[in-house]
């Protein structure tokens, strides 16, 4: 009965398994179950052995069909994954796939966001070059040949050979470049404008990547101060940020306005006790001040009439500082688990 049973096993696996169709393997269930089967023949020799011999030769025979089953089920996942591979591409039956529905960037977001802010108040967007003459980025707006922003470590400049006028090119380390050209284009105030560009400069460490995100506001009218630029200081952070971060202006320099200031904001990481981010519980949201005299006549615009303010902030850092984020080069690495949570 050994012999046999070892037999039949040998068989199965090859024939099981050289199965081509659902009918073959039919045909091959009843050979190996049928009546006629060799199977069927061991099981009725089990009622004329001795009957010390029986319950041995019955669980031999229980072993063998457990085993010829298994195979059978396995022939079967075989042959329905081959057919389905081989039928039509297309079920019009089957469930749709669920498109995963993403959503802009953080920056865009923010993009979307701070122009509409602005636009309450009459600001509108305009676009300026992004490589751009260094007379517009540099010299028109008050800042000398020797300033560290023009050094070669501070601005990315493009090897061309310079214009006589307007002098060499660079790709703009800030979003100021539009202020003149914003005048040109205007000629006679009022001017409220929003200027959203990329800007470069050689930097990278947690609060700082090489590429940015900078707006700039600028407002030019009759009799414009400073209350007017806390106002929309004031404005911008209430809505941007929410009311409980505080603002304040501090006393600084910049070349093309006067007098200027730092705008700085309490940090939300450490709600204005120090961390990694702000280092002393404030971060600078950028700078800002009146429009220099010398700057207003660059854009020929009369600085006996018209007065005005200036800013220009990063993106990037805005959004760290509203989100609590603390290092901005997370916005660039392309992490769907950061990207996801906002
Ligand atoms: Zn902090």
């Amino acid at each position: 009965m050994d012999s046999q049973i070892a037999k039949i096993l040998r068989e199965a696996d090859q024939i099981i398994l050289s199965a081509k169709s659902r009918e073959d393997l039919e045909r091959v269930y009843i050979k190996f179950f049928g009546k006629n089967s060799d199977l069927n023949k061991l099981t009725k020799k089990i009622l004329t052995l001795p009957k010390e011999q029986k319950p041995k030769a019955g669980q031999q025979i229980n072993l063998v069909k457990r085993e010829l089953e298994k195979l059978f089920e396995e022939a079967k996942t075989r042959l329905s994954s081959q057919l389905s591979a081989l039928s039509s591409p297309i079920d019009p039956t089957a469930p749709g796939k669920r498109i995963q529905l993403g959503h802009l960037h953080l920056v865009s977001q923010a993009i979307e966001e701070i122009v509409e802010i602005f636009s309450k108040l009459g600001f509108l967007l305009q676009s300026y070059p992004e490589i751009d003459w260094d007379w517009y980025t540099f010299e028109s707006l008050n800042m000398p040949k020797n300033h560290p922003a023009r050094d070669e470590w501070e601005t990315f400049f493009i090897k061309a050979s310079p214009d006589p006028k307007y002098g060499s090119q660079v790709l703009t380390p800030h979003t100021s470049n539009g202020q003149v050209r914003e005048m040109q284009r205007v000629k006679k105030p009022p001017i409220r404008m929003i200027n959203i560009a990329r800007c470069y400069r050689r930097q990278i460490d947690v609060s700082h990547t090489p590429m940015f995100h900078q707006f700039e506001g600028l407002l030019i009218d009759k009799n414009v101060s400073i209350p007017d630029l806390k106002g929309t200081f004031n404005f911008f952070t209430q809505n941007f940020f929410g009311p409980d971060r505080v603002t304040r202006l501090r006393p600084h320099h910049f070349r093309f306005t006067e007098p200027s200031f730092e705008v700085d904001i309490t940090c939300d990481v450490c709600d204005g006790r120090g961390c990694r981010m702000c280092k002393s519980g404030w971060l600078e949201l950028g700078g800002a001040g009146m429009v220099h005299p010398k700057v207003l006549k660059s854009g020929g615009i009369d600085a006996q009439i018209y007065s005005g303010f200036a800013f220009g902030w990063g993106i990037e850092r805005t959004i760290a500082m509203k989100t609590n984020t603390d290092d901005i080069r997370l916005l660039y690495q392309n992490d769907i688990r950061f990207l996801e949570q906002f």
